[in-house]
């Protein structure tokens, strides 16, 4: 059966992660905990493992529980999670945290129906949370695991449109015994030995694997071809002041990196951007703007720089210190931050590619 060989793979073979309950103490009895299951899975959307194992355990060493976080200034969560970009996320993440501490008192909802309900948990959170967390035999469904499904029952039906069927198969396979560390295996499968240049020699599925035995696992999952991202332009303005501050704003709630440290910027638009400079000053451009892709679109920025010695507004301006603290702008600003500074020669600052701390 496919899922007891998943399962045995996955017993010898399971990947460690810092939110993870590994398979032997799973079978022993060990439960997850939900904080961590959720806290993990909202950092992953969108994002790789090795890209989160740091923030998360930085979150669960500063905020250990649900309440902790719960309480937690939105400006102290905001800057935690820079560079990890979907900024949304965050804001969601405590809006959630506020909820579950203050009305379920600190308890996860264990079903995909009720925790689907709760912010910034789609369909696959609320499964995957479902699983890993309560051992529920909800049907996890993300890129790892459409890629192995569409391989192993050869679905040449392209993305997106495949997806109901991919489903289907999925949740035919999900047991009833061990569902969580099933739902693991599957996921962990298709993150290393089903990747996108599958090893099938190794693969503990090959005998089962119809793609394999039509020759045409390489060439799955088949998507629809994306149409080309638009290119948007702005203006990021760099305001150096002379006692060692810049200019920062915190961005509007809604919207592209919402609520995070930013330099000031323009609109991003499809046409060439108007300049909207914070104050009045000599303004001169780097010669190399800075790029950056998100997921519906390329940004190309201008940089703009200055220096002043007192000027207003008052406010906004933050001291830059040499630290080595990881930085807390998000991953554009960081960029045309670091452009800036290496323009004016002050490579020293710069932390092995961080942005310094900034504090007011
Ligand atoms: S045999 Fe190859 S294509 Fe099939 S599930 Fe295993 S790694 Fe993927």
């Amino acid at each position: 059966m496919i899922s007891t060989t998943l399962l045995d793979w996955y017993d010898a073979n399971a990947r460690p992660m810092p939110w993870r309950v590994p398979p032997g103490q799973s079978r022993a009895g060990i439960k997850p905990d939900p904080y961590h299951i959720w806290l993990s899975e909202v950092m992953l959307q969108q994002t790789t493992v090795a890209a989160v194992v740091n923030y998360f355990t930085t979150f669960r060493a500063r905020w250990p529980n649900v309440h902790a976080l719960a309480n937690a200034a939105d400006t102290d969560v905001m800057g935690e999670w820079a560079g990890l970009g979907y900024y949304a996320r965050a804001q969601n993440l405590l809006k959630c945290a506020r909820i579950i501490s203050t009305e379920h008192d600190g308890h996860f909802p264990s079903t995909e129906a009720d925790l689907i309900r709760l912010p910034g948990i789609g369909p696959y959170t609320a499964a995957a949370i479902s699983a890993i967390a309560f051992d529920q035999p909800s049907t996890v469904l993300d890129a790892n695991v459409e890629r192995v499904i569409s391989r192993l029952y050869a679905t040449t039906e392209p993305l997106p449109e495949s997806k109901p069927t991919l489903r289907g198969l999925a949740a035919n396979l999900t047991p009833t015994h061990r569902p969580g560390d099933y739902a693991q295996a599957i996921m962990d499968l298709g993150a290393t030995i089903c990747g996108q240049k599958p090893s099938c020699k190794i693969c503990p599925l090959a005998t089962d694997c119809e793609g394999l035995k039509q020759g045409i696992s390489d060439e799955l999952p088949n998507k629809r071809p994306k149409p080309a991202k638009p290119v948007r332009y702005g203006i990021v303005y760099f305001a150096y002041r002379e006692d060692g501050a810049i200019l920062l704003e915190t961005r509007p709630a809604k919207g592209l990196l919402g609520g995070m440290m930013a330099l000031p910027t323009t609109d991003w638009t499809e046409t060439e951007a108007i300049e909207m400079p914070p104050i009045n000053a000599n303004w001169q451009a780097l010669a190399t703007p800075v790029k950056h892709t998100f997921t519906h679109f390329h940004l190309v920025l201008t940089v703009l720089t200055t220096t002043v010695v007192d000027v207003s507004p008052t406010r906004g301006w933050f001291k830059i210190p040499d630290a080595t603290t990881p930085g807390k702008l998000p991953t554009v600003m960081r960029k045309a931050y670091l452009a800036a500074m290496r323009n004016r020669g002050w490579t020293a600052h710069l932390n092995h590619g961080q942005v310094p701390n900034v504090t007011e």
